[in-house]
This record gives structure tokens, C-alpha cells and sequence, in this order.
């Protein structure tokens, strides 16, 4: 058997072939972009020192302790609670939703049962929401939805919050407590290094080969080598069943010689300003922060997807679905590949279930292998 072929140095891919390594096996790993780390990549800015999510804000947070022991053999992390800001028509509020949102959005000053019941009052009783609105409709009713979700969800989307599907909304927690951890998980933080040197050290084995700027069209695998493919699902079939939706992401960025906010992240929750938020990179590393100077800023616009754009999110409209149906049957039927990862299998992934994910493909694959089968297609549900 020659070695199996892992596409893509980010997080799936490192992670496979790691698993790969420790069971014994060696693989190639290639990566078109001239970096690993897919779109969790950061790097040290030189001018000012600060570590810069290339490819926007990632922070790790997870419930999954076998996957929390993984990153943490390979790097060091530092706590960090993500706490956003969110400004709508001129004020400044604390995302996601919490007592202090609420009391300060309609000039309250209720305690948690207070506002629970005036929120209830004012959420319209649905019992299986239909879509984004309804499900904050359900939620939080009509203002909160107006401020916060409406304006901000169209500009990240480009569509409107009706043709999106619920659970997109479900990321959110609600609470009515004064409580603005973004996140509910029980382990958060930043690799102390970034996420570049994580990947890194996952990478690093004598039984993986990491060959950079190599797209997968342009290799010659043996047929007898097996493919773990983390590229972009149609691309691999070469979108004979049409592309799939993503929405890209612009970044403009801003230096400056001051603080720029304060905060790592503002949400701009207005339809009519035209950035969905704006990061200041120093703050995902406040332990570094008195070896840097300056602001590095990022506004970010979302768009549709075009061929050379990055692809970040996966649409999943109707018409997407149709589309990934067609290529699910083909992926399924598909000899000697998996497919794995959020372009793999298109779907909105954060980076513990990616993990994860990959932690069951590789072993999976290791256990094939040992057998002398060849691995299964996919280890996850790719319509899930
Ligand atoms: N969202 C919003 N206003 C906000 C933050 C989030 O309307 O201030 C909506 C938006 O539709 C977004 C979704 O909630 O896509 C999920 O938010 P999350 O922060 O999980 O998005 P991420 O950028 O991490 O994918």
C-alpha cells in the first residue's frame, strides 16, 4: 500500500494524519494554500507584534474532554472567555443576550425572573419554528430580533432571516443572568502560541510529510493509496453537480497607533452600517499584550462566494441541499477517499467537532488498515 494522501493542512487533516503516525502509518499531507492551519491560521504581525487571526477570530471551546486533552498535548493554553460587544443604533451592548442586554435595551432594571417572564410575554409561542426568525421570534421576540439579529443576519447571509434555518440561532445562548460568556462549554482558551504552532506540532512526526502549495489535482497518487480529502466536496467531483453556496469573507484592516476599541469584538447589528464587526487582533492574546503596540483591526464584510474567493461558511439553502445530496450519493459510493472536515462535507463546523470528527475518521481508518480493508468513505453523515 502506498501512503495515504491527506488534502488539507488544517485541522482535519493534521489530525488524521497524527493518528495515522502514532498507529504507525506514514502519510503525505498537501495543502494548496503556502500554509498550514486552514482558516484557523494566525501569525505574528510584525510591525506590531500582535498575533493575527489571518482568516478571522477563532477561539476554542469545547465539552469534549478527550478532545480538550488533544489540544492541550499540543499546545498551551491560556483561559479567555469570549465576551463580544454588539452596537445597535448608537449603543453599545453585551452579546449574547443577557440580563444586561435586556435591562439596558428596554431601560429596565429587572432581576432574572423578572426579565425571563417579560422576555416569555414577549416571544410568540411556536412550537416547532420554521426558520431563523421564527425560532427568535421564539426566542426573544420582535426587538430584541429587530436589533440584534435581523440587520446582522442579513449582512452575514445575504439572505433573508426567513430562508435561514433555525439552528443557525440555537449557537446563541440566551440567559438571564448577568452572565456574557459567548459560549456555554466547560473548557475555553487560546493556544498560547497560536493556532499555527498548534497544528504544527500535530503535524509533527517522522511519519508525516507536510508538502505546502501542492493542490490535490495536481498529485499522482497510486491507485492503491487512500485519500483523505478535506477540500471542498464539489470541487473533488468536479462540480458536475453545480457548486455549492458559501459566503466569503473580506477583511479590511485598520492599524492604529491606539486602542483601537477596547474589545476584541464589536458586532455591528445595523443593516445599514456595512461590516457585520470589527476585531482588534491584540485582545485574542491579552496575555501578550505588553510585548505589542497598537491595534491591528479587521472589518469584516460578508459576500457571496465566487471561484478564488476563501470559502468560510456553508449556505445550505434549499437549492445547496438539493446540490449536496447529489454529492453525498456520490461520495458514498465513492472508492478509496474520505471525506471529512467543513469543506469536506459542507457544514458549518466549529473547531472541536472538526477534531473530534477527524479523531474517529483516523482511527477508523488505522483500524482498516490493520485489517488490511480499505477505510469507509465518510465517518460522519455528510447531510447531517
Ligand atoms: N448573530 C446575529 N447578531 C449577532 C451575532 C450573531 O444576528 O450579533 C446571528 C448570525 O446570524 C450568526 C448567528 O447568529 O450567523 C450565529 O452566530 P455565531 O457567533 O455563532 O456566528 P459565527 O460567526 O461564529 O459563525
Amino acid at each position: 500500500m502506498d501512503r495515504p494522501l491527506i488534502v488539507g493542512a488544517g485541522l482535519s487533516g493534521a489530525v488524521v494524519a497524527r493518528i495515522l503516525a502514532e498507529g504507525g502509518i506514514a502519510s503525505v499531507v498537501v495543502d494548496a494554500r503556502d500554509h498550514i492551519a486552514g482558516n484557523c491560521h494566525t501569525s505574528i504581525d510584525d510591525a506590531s507584534g500582535i498575533m493575527v487571526h489571518r482568516y478571522g477570530p477563532h477561539i476554542f471551546h469545547t465539552d469534549d474532554e478527550i478532545v480538550w486533552d488533544f489540544v492541550n498535548t499540543h499546545a498551551r493554553f491560556v483561559p479567555y472567555v469570549n465576551r463580544v460587544k454588539a452596537t445597535v443604533q448608537g449603543q453599545v451592548y453585551a452579546m449574547p443576550i443577557n440580563l444586561h442586554t435586556i435591562n439596558q435595551f428596554f431601560g429596565e432594571t429587572m432581576n432574572p425572573a423578572q426579565a425571563e417572564a417579560f422576555i416569555r410575554a414577549k416571544a410568540t409561542l411556536l412550537d416547532d419554528p420554521a426558520n431563523f426568525e421564527e425560532q427568535a421570534m421564539a426566542m426573544v421576540g420582535r426587538e430584541i430580533y429587530e436589533g440584534f439579529f435581523a440587520g446582522y443576519t442579513r449582512k452575514q447571509w445575504g439572505v433573508d432571516p426567513t430562508s435561514l434555518p433555525g439552528s443557525i440561532l440555537k449557537r446563541l445562548p440566551l440567559r438571564f443572568t448577568y452572565d456574557d460568556n459567548y459560549f456555554n462549554h466547560r473548557f475555553q482558551g487560546m493556544p498560547e502560541d497560536g493556532y499555527t504552532a498548534m497544528v504544527a506540532s500535530i503535524l509533527d512526526h517522522d511519519l508525516i510529510e507536510v508538502r505546502l502549495g501542492e493542490t490535490f489535482e495536481g498529485q499522482q497518487p497510486r491507485p492503491d493509496a487512500h485519500v483523505f480529502y478535506s477540500g471542498p466536496l464539489d470541487q473533488y467531483f468536479d462540480y458536475c453537480a453545480g457548486q455549492l453556496g458559501y459566503r466569503t469573507l473580506d477583511f479590511e484592516e485598520l492599524r492604529s497607533d491606539d486602542d483601537y476599541q477596547g474589545v476584541a469584538v464589536m458586532n455591528y447589528c445595523d443593516q445599514d452600517v456595512p461590516w457585520t464587526r470589527i476585531t482588534d487582533h491584540k485582545y485574542f492574546s491579552p496575555w501578550r499584550l505588553n510585548q505589542t503596540s497598537g491595534s491591528v483591526v479587521y472589518r469584516e464584510y460578508a459576500r457571496a462566494w465566487t471561484p478564488g474567493d476563501t470559502r468560510y461558511y456553508p449556505i445550505r439553502l434549499v437549492d445547496d441541499k438539493k446540490r449536496l445530496n447529489d454529492y453525498v450519493e456520490l461520495a458514498e459510493a465513492a472508492q478509496g477517499v474520505t471525506f471529512l472536515g467543513r469543506l469536506g462535507t459542507y457544514r458549518y463546523l466549529d473547531m472541536d467537532k472538526t477534531i473530534a470528527e477527524a479523531m474517529v475518521a483516523g482511527q477508523g481508518a488505522l483500524s482498516a488498515f490493520r485489517r488490511g480493508d480499505s477505510p469507509q468513505s465518510s465517518y460522519v453523515s455528510l447531510s447531517a
